[in-house]
């Protein structure tokens, strides 16, 4: 069968069915170590019907298809390891209703979330799920997307009030309401959010929105130890201090972050904190921060309220990996992503650290850590397998300390190929009613096939 030309038939520009190798190879890798793997062909859909007829054609001719949004995920997720269709999202790029009365807008997936707030500024309004990358809000929704301020929003499916996804088979279903809340039936929103391209292809997606705070304040301490600075994150969330933003980062990711971003912040352990809310419980947020950071001997406090100020703070934490990516030239990245209860954020952190210093390995500490989320960051080098077993080594053992604990073996980046191996340990006798989950809704296994469920 002729792949290309048949695609071709079934979108109303044939242009937007691409098998140039330069697009082919765009598609087939993300930032991380997992191998590179070309699909067959890219296309790019511009409304519902063209996903519905193109899944309809692939499921009667069993060709895997890979949705594809901004490509920024970390664990192989767009990697199209069975070759096949390559969807990629991105023209379908529309901001359908704004309703700023009801706090929701509506939205195409490939709409990215740094369009959707230019465009919600103008209102008084913005969505508060910031991953870093410009990531299209169906990648967010896929992979369940979370960031640096899920401490005061949580991830993607607290956000999400309803999704329209077609199915393998070409189906279109649309999920939740309007509403913010519904008791009617099972929980498909639930589902599909997370499920990353494996269940279906997102079309819509309903969101909520937030008011933009009455006032914002960033601040940035240094502590003479990581585990000092831990110790203050996890303080901040038991007094319940209005913070939106929780971020601590190790010397190592702010010696790479000033090289990268030409900063001079001291090469020490940092956390990065904002607090948004009415004025005077910002006032009082960033007084106990202070006076917590100082019984932990934090050697520099100091805030920002300049917009632009704190945007380069942002700008500066949010290129953190690119910038240790930029330290070791030729590296790929290989991310941890644990998520522990909060009271175990502490020991969870000195454990990574006592673990990757015993291997002899460099990785850079830093995260979410006011939602108990946290990341080591290795560079590898794929060809190595001495220094990727090393590093196998220590991410195994930083999930299993979580998992010993009650938490997750990824908080916000998702299964994809990387954290498949332990979602059996996660989750156990569930896996199986996930796999039949997957049956149920994609019998021939086009979507996204290779990713999220383990082997067997
Ligand atoms: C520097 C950097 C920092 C990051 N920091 C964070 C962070 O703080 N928090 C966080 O959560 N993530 C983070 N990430 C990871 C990444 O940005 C998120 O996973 C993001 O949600 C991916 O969105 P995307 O548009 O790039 O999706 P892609 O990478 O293109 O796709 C991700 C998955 O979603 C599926 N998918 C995409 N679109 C659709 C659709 N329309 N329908 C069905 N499935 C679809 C794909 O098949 C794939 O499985 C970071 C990445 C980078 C590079």
């Amino acid at each position: 069968m002729d792949l290309v030309a048949a695609l071709r038939r079934l979108v109303a520009d044939p242009d937007r069915v691409a098998a140039g190798q330069a697009v082919r190879e765009q598609h087939g890798q993300d930032l991380s170590y997992h191998p590179q793997h070309l699909p067959d062909v890219v296309v790019y859909p511009v409304d519902t019907r063209e996903v519905s007829r193109i899944l309809a054609f692939a499921n009667e001719h069993r060709v895997p298809v890979v949705p594809f949004g901004a490509g920024s995920s970390l664990e192989g997720h767009v990697i199209p390891v069975q070759g096949g269709i390559c969807l990629d999202m991105t023209q379908m790029n529309r901001i359908l209703e704004i309703r700023a009365e009801d706090l929701l807008v509506r939205v195409e997936p490939g709409v990215t979330r740094t369009q959707l707030n230019r465009q919600l500024g103008r209102e008084g309004l913005y969505f508060p799920i910031d991953p870093g990358a410009d990531a299209t809000l169906g990648g967010m929704v896929a992979t369940n997307a979370s960031g640096t301020t899920a401490v005061r929003y949580g991830a993607m499916r607290q956000q999400v009030l309803g999704l329209e996804v077609v199915l393998a088979d070409g189906r279109v279903i649309t999920t939740g309401s309007l509403a913010v809340k519904s008791s009617a039936g099972y929980n498909l929103t639930g589902l599909f959010v997370g499920s990353e391209g494996t269940l279906g292809v997102i079309t819509g997606i309903t969101l909520r929105v937030h008011p933009l705070p009455e006032e914002v304040v960033a601040a940035r301490a240094v502590f003479p130890s990581l585990d000092a600075a831990a110790r203050v994150a996890v303080g901040l969330i038991r007094v319940g201090a209005p913070v939106e933003r929780v971020e601590l980062v190790d010397a190592l990711t702010i010696e790479a972050v000033n090289a990268y971003k030409g900063t001079d912040y001291p090469a020490a352990p940092t956390l990065f904190l904002e607090f948004s809310g009415s004025a005077g419980a910002v006032r009082d947020g960033v007084e106990t921060a202070r006076e917590l950071a100082a019984l932990e001997g934090c050697t520099d406090f100091r805030t920002e309220t300049d917009p632009q100020a704190r945007q380069r703070l942002w700008e500066a934490r949010h290129h953190a990996a690119l910038a240790i990516t930029a330290r070791f030239p030729g590296k790929k990245l290989m991310v941890t992503d644990v998520c522990v209860p909060i009271s175990h954020l502490p020991e969870a952190i000195a454990h990574a650290r006592a673990t990757v210093e015993a291997e002899g390995l460099t990785a850079a500490i830093l995260g979410h850590v006011g939602d108990g989320n946290y990341h080591a960051i290795f560079t590898v080098d794929p060809q190595d397998p001495t220094e990727m077993e090393r590093a196998e080594r220590v991410n195994a053992a930083i999930v299993d300390f979580a998992l010993a604990r009650g938490g997750t073996c990824t908080g916000e980046h998702g299964v994809g190929l990387g954290k498949r191996r332990y979602l059996l340990r996660e989750h156990g006798e569930a896996v199986a009613l996930m796999r039949l989950l997957k049956q149920t809704l994609d019998p021939h296994n086009i979507l996204n096939p290779g990713k999220i469920l383990p082997e067997g």
